[in-house]
């Protein structure tokens, strides 16, 4: 229980790799902040299961990823790990889906931190862990902003480990291959589309081809990594890029 005492909020932990993170954590004592959409019912009952409280917020927008920050309170432990998905050849990419995902899976990341940090900065101890992505390492097509949000917050995480070392604060990102999550199952449809694939074909040939160990990672895999960045073992592992992907960016 050696997060006893600190609070921990984790973004987009109503489902998949943010809610496993957000157990993993309040499994370590930590008071635990969510975030993220959801059916009432269900997100009340994982507020009881973890004693947590919920902020409901879209954080797309600038002032929803305040307004979280604000009824959040503090926080010790940033976990960034909100993220969407949308695949489409470059030229037929939307413009509004580019947008949601670089102020999603990238500009949200910068807000909580400048907003945290202050904090962070008084109390003498602070974790942000962004949750990455393969694809801040290497691309795929038809993932424009996907791959240019995930390189952009590796990029945002080293600034943020460089500025932030001296006052006891790490910041790292987690990079998972394939994670079987709902983010993973909606792409299934987009991609059959976009590469003439069946759904078989983009199970095995595109997602798992990647894998070299051909199989899905674990939620509870990535939360591990999450829970161990936080400990005093890691406090010199700062600026770092944590790859969980079986081998991918191996090649
Ligand atoms: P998921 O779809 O299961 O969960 C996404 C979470 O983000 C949900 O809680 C959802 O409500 C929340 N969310 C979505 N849009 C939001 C918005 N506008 N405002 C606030 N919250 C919003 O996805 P996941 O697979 O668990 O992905 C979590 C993170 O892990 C993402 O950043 C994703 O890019 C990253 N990632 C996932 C995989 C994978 O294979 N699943 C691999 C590498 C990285």
């Amino acid at each position: 229980m050696f997060l006893s005492g600190k609070r921990a909020l984790v973004t987009g932990s109503t489902s998949g790799i943010g809610l496993a993170i957000a157990r993993a954590i309040r499994a370590e004592g930590a008071d635990v902040v969510l975030s993220g959409f959801g059916e009432a019912g269900a997100i009340a009952a994982l507020c009881e299961e973890l004693g947590a409280t919920h902020v409901s917020a879209d954080l797309t927008l600038t002032e929803g990823v305040e307004r979280m920050m604000a009824e959040s309170g503090r926080v010790d432990v940033l976990v960034n790990n909100a993220g969407m998905q949308h695949v489409a050849p470059v030229e037929d990419f939307p413009v509004p889906k580019w947008d949601a995902i670089i102020a999603l899976n990238l500009s949200s990341a910068f807000h909580t931190a400048r907003l945290a940090v202050p904090q962070m900065k008084s109390a003498g101890w602070g974790r942000i862990i962004n949750i990455a992505s393969a694809h801040s390492l290497t691309a795929s097509p038809f993932k424009a902003a996907y791959v240019a949000a995930k390189h952009g917050i590796a990029g945002l995480t080293k600034v943020l480990a460089l500025e932030l070392a001296e006052h006891n604060i790490t910041a790292n990102c987690i990079s998972p291959g394939y994670v079987w999550t709902p983010l993973v199952e909606n792409q299934i449809p987009d991609t059959m589309a976009a590469r003439g694939l069946t759904r078989e074909q983009v199970m095995r040939d595109v997602f798992l081809a990647k894998q070299p160990t051909k199989k899905f990672v674990a939620v509870e895999e990535v939360a591990a990594m999450a829970v161990f960045l936080c400990g005093d073992a890691a406090q010199n592992i700062n600026g770092a890029n944590m790859s969980i992907d079986g081998g991918w960016t191996a090649e």
